[in-house]
């Protein structure tokens, strides 16, 4: 018999991640941590600081993948530790309501109501039910418009990542794209059948599929802008014509704002287009990473009398041991209570001096490159022109993106390791750490332009 507890913890990440491998599917718990689309060893890491993280063998790096989005003050910032610490204190759960949850949706709800100088006050969500994973909260969000509407179908985006839910894996972005499949196995027809994916950012092809089968159809889900495929944001106006669509026929818009909520703006991607003057009127909205300020929880919110069809007062099910979990809700709200007027202005001028940086070095190696923007979110595509949906995004020279990742990582800077995921900035990326990462610019764009095509 095998016994596996050798009572050391691993010291380098090569016996980290061979160790890994023994006990986890691909050594990992979240497939594109592997490293599959750029090669080599993952790094395993110990502990992150601001904008820093560092690995079990020591090596700090200038981290560009913030929790994939829930970092946005930066690593371990002193006020969300304090309020972890706090919150832990008292016990880690009681799976009965607590104050926490309440006060965290009010946070949310304040958030998401704007008040024009010279209009109505606009309000993207009236009612918030909290759970644990973006996953949950889309997957409930469907369950939500098939229970409102009594239709079956949805209508979903190539390209766009909603989590990893049966009805929504279909030419999903993220791990699905950067591992190049098309879907998972173990999924009956039946329950793909059901989900419609069309081309992002299409209007023609928008109306073809609510001409075809509108009257069944129960929501168009949308990444409010995406950017599991690369980031692609949405044309202007492209959102409200998604609700106004929906709305003519009887379905519901459900806006996916896992990554974009409370990043984007204050009042996520929503707030962004309010601001813009292209504003749209979705019926859910999804939240997750940012609003658990680093741990496990998310969000659905919405009109209220589609919430309210949620179990206790409805008959949509919804539960959850952890959902609302109390030293979650308190990092959560600290994480929210922390992100004021100054960390919205620091993101996008700190993610154009990177970018601008980066996309400098690549035009002096002569590497075609484009740099796409949603709010301050950004990533490369190695094609000349900014993609507008998942055909273009794919049509690039992904080959690039490897050796540009490891030239990157040599150099002390850690990207999301697939050519298909957004950069993350925070609040804490400061000076130092933007110089750090323009150091590695001409090294990294050296080696995309060394790079080959495999045969
Ligand atoms: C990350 C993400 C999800 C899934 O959230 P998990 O917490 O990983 O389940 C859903 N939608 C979008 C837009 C995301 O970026």
């Amino acid at each position: 018999m095998t016994h596996f507890i050798s009572g050391r913890t691993p010291t380098t990440n090569a016996e980290a991640f061979e160790r890994a491998l023994v006990v986890t599917p691909g050594g990992v718990n979240s497939p594109v941590r592997a490293f599959r689309s750029v090669g080599g060893t993952p790094v395993f890491l110990a502990s992150g600081h601001g904008p820093y993280v560092t690995d079990v063998e020591g090596t700090e790096y200038v981290d560009l993948v913030g929790q994939w989005g829930p970092a946005l003050l930066g690593h371990a910032h002193p006020d969300v530790i304090a309020a972890a610490h706090a919150a832990v204190d008292r016990g880690l759960g009681f799976g009965a309501a607590s104050t926490g949850e309440v006060e965290l949706a009010e946070l949310v709800l304040d958030r998401l109501t704007l008040t024009p100088a010279d209009g109505p006050e606009r309000r993207g969500i009236e009612k918030l039910r909290l759970v644990s994973t973006g996953t949950e909260a889309t997957m409930t969000a469907i369950r939500l418009a098939r229970g409102a509407t009594g239709r079956p179908l949805l209508v979903k985006f190539a390209g766009h990542y909603h989590g990893h839910s049966d009805s929504l894996l279909s030419e999903a972005g993220s791990g699905i794209a950067t591992l190049g499949i098309p879907g998972s196995a173990g999924i009956t027809p039946e329950t793909a059948a059901q989900t419609i994916v069309i081309p992002y950012n299409d209007e023609d092809a928008l109306a073809e599929v609510f001409a075809a089968h509108g009257d069944r159809i129960a929501a168009v889900i949308t990444e409010a802008a995406a950017a599991n495929m690369g980031v692609v944001p949405p044309k202007p106006g492209f959102n409200r014509l998604l609700a106004d669509t929906a709305h003519a026929h009887g379905a519901l818009l459900i806006a996916d704002e896992v990554m974009t909520g409370f990043r984007s703006t204050a009042a996520g991607w929503w707030g962004l287009e309010e601001a813009e003057g292209t504003p749209y009127d979705a019926d859910l909205t999804t939240f997750g990473k940012i609003i658990g300020g680093g741990l496990p929880l998310a969000g659905l919110g919405g009109r209220a009398e589609i919430l309210d069809l949620l179990a206790p007062l409805g008959p949509v099910y919804q539960a959850g041991t952890l959902s609302g979990n109390p030293v979650a809700v308190a990092t959560g709200a600290a994480m929210l209570r922390g992100a004021g007027p100054e960390v919205y202005e620091h993101l996008p001028r700190v993610a154009r001096t990177i970018a601008d940086g980066l996309s400098s070095a690549l035009s002096a190696e002569g590497v075609a490159h484009t740099v796409a923007w949603a709010g301050s979110q950004f990533s490369i595509f190695f094609r000349d022109t900014a993609p507008q949906n998942y055909a273009e995004a794919q049509a690039q020279d992904t080959w690039r993106f490897g050796p540009f990742f490891h030239a990157m990582l040599e150099h002390g800077v850690s990207l999301p390791p697939s050519v298909y995921e957004a950069w993350f900035v925070s609040a804490a990326h400061d000076d130092a750490a933007v110089e750090r990462v323009l150091a590695a610019a001409t090294p990294a764009a050296r080696a995309a332009a060394a790079a080959t095509p495999a045969l």
